[in-house]
């Protein structure tokens, strides 16, 4: 017996992985996390399979479905929306899983920041404007570690990307507009790669008042940094011509 937890993706139900969907297919018990996985990829599931929304269950309740699928010796399809691994509370299942001494398999998926950049048409890493994405979140119930503040990140100038922030957006931006400038671009993607997705593109000065127009308060990730504007970047070395790597010799004088 085993729980396999599953990547479901971020919404369009084409984004799960083909292993998360034959894993998921094979399971009698799959326990899937709310409103946030797509009833969609629940049909990937065999029709005898039990399906547990785990939305109404504390840890202790997930726990005991598991128990009672271990009792049974029946595989458990664990769903999460995007990657698990991403504010996606699978340390404390295996931390739990562990002390039972119950096997577990993480199959990854497309996170949420992911179908948002896609959906935008950009490089979160383009070469000279940012070599690095810091994948965070705003202070909210959950308390952010002392050296984790985001305006300690701002000063990266990194390409940011907020999980979790948009209720608190007002928030985010006062901290980033000294470090970034009014002018940084900024994009909220709400319900990414979903069919009501929506997306909103402007300046850390004027995003607040956008974002309350369109009346957003959930699902949606929050993506800054000078990448977003799709200039001012170098082209990259993989495909520069004078540059020769183990695949390709330089075709010009570098
Ligand atoms: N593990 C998930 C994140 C779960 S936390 C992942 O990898 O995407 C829940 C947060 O994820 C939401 O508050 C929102 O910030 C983000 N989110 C999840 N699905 C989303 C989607 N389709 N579009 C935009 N943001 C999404």
């Amino acid at each position: 017996m085993k729980v396999y937890f599953i990547g479901a993706g971020p919404g369009d139900p084409k984004l799960i992985t083909v292993r998360g969907a034959e894993i998921i297919a094979s399971c009698p018990i799959v326990i899937y996390t709310g409103s946030l996985v797509p009833k969609e990829v629940l049909a990937y599931a065999s029709p005898d399979a039990l399906i547990i929304d785990s939305a109404g269950l504390d840890l202790d309740g997930i726990i005991k479905e598991i128990e009672k699928a271990r009792d049974l010796g029946h595989d458990v399809a664990r769903v999460h929306t995007g990657d698990p691994s991403i504010y996606g509370a699978i340390a404390e299942q295996i931390r739990r899983l562990d002390e039972m001494g119950i096997k577990y398999e993480i199959t990854p998926g497309v996170s949420s920041f992911l179908a948002a950049s896609a959906a935008l048409g950009v490089e979160l890493t383009a070469p000279e404007l940012s070599q690095t994405i810091v994948i965070t979140r705003m202070e909210g119930r959950t308390p952010m570690p002392e050296k984790e503040k985001l305006a300690d990140f701002a000063k990266t100038g990194a390409t940011l990307v907020l999980f979790l922030s948009v209720t608190m957006i007002k928030k985010v931006m006062d901290e980033l507009i000294p470090h970034y400038g009014k002018d940084c671009p900024v994009a909220v993607v709400h319900k990414a790669s979903w069919p009501d997705q929506k997306i909103i593109k402007g300046f850390l000065g004027d995003i607040v008042e956008k974002v309350k127009a369109e009346k957003i308060k959930s699902q949606s990730i929050i993506i800054v940094g000078r990448v977003l504007s799709g200039e001012g970047f170098a082209e990259s070395r993989l495909y520069d011509a004078s540059f020769s790597h183990k695949f390709r010799k330089a075709s010009k004088e570098g």
